[in-house]
């Protein structure tokens, strides 16, 4: 077997190592995917469908994270095709989710011309900020399902499966098992969930805080500030459907 593969990305040919996938392949060709749940430290889920391009004599449009490269391959990045449909995937996650503290996405909703009452009235997922632990807080609201902090949690990174999906459809939601709170699951607090998250639903506390009004000055007094004199008590989702 060829250690390369040759294929066309947009009209130019590029080589790359065998086993690499379109989005490498258009990476090394110069061509900006746009990618949400990819994260190059976790194992690509194919999630969100952002990644999407055009393979030519393929029925369906193909996840560039997951889509092995093929000899021969002849690949649009951007075709009127792919536009419309991460057109109408940015329009839903948009139309859902508050994506006031996601900049990438906010971009590329501007890129690609996306309404979010392109489908009817804006319907939003709204939660209620979790804030149970000294660590990090966790605003849901934000939240655009990715998976990549379930996959840090997990096999990617800390195995200790503190976090997972919970409900369905549009109520689905990532959670701890049984809605626990966040001392009471498997958690370790090693922050890599906040690393990965593209948005803010998860946020470090001290952040969290300063943006509420509390001054450095006041943080040095950090663990004396508690839940109740920041915002109501935290909650959590055990009991929602
Ligand atoms: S909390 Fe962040 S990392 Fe986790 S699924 Fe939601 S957006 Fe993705």
């Amino acid at each position: 077997m060829a250690d390369t593969v040759r294929l066309t990305i947009d009209g130019q040919e590029v080589t790359v190592p065998a086993g690499s996938t379109l989005l490498q392949a258009a990476q090394a060709a110069g061509r900006e995917v746009p990618t949400l749940c990819y994260h190059e430290a976790l194992t690509p889920p194919g999630l969100c469908r952002l990644c999407v391009v055009e393979v030519d004599g393929a029925r369906t449009l193909q996840a560039a994270c997951v889509t092995e490269a093929r000899d021969g391959a002849v690949v649009h990045t951007r075709s009127p095709r792919v536009e419309r449909a991460r057109r109408t995937t940015l329009a839903m996650l948009a139309s859902a989710t508050n994506l006031d503290e996601a900049p990438q996405l906010q971009a590329y909703l501007q890129d690609y011309a996306a309404d979010p009452a392109a489908f009817g009235p804006v319907a939003r997922r709204e939660y209620p900020l979790i804030d149970d632990n000294p660590m990090y807080v966790r605003d849901y609201s934000q939240c655009v399902l990715c998976w990549r902090c379930v996959q840090a949690c997990a096999t990617d990174a800390q195995y200790v499966f503190a976090l997972t999906f919970a409900g369905r459809g549009f109520h689905t939601r990532i959670s701890t098992a049984y809605g626990v709170s966040m001392p009471e699951s498997p958690c370790v607090f090693c922050g890599q969930c906040v690393a990965v998250c593209p948005t803010g639903a998860l946020k470090p506390r001290r952040t969290f805080l300063l943006e509420q009004g509390y001054t450095p000055e006041q943080l040095a007094h950090y663990a004396a500030v508690d839940h109740d004199a920041v915002h109501p008590p935290a909650t959590h989702y055990a009991g929602q459907v």
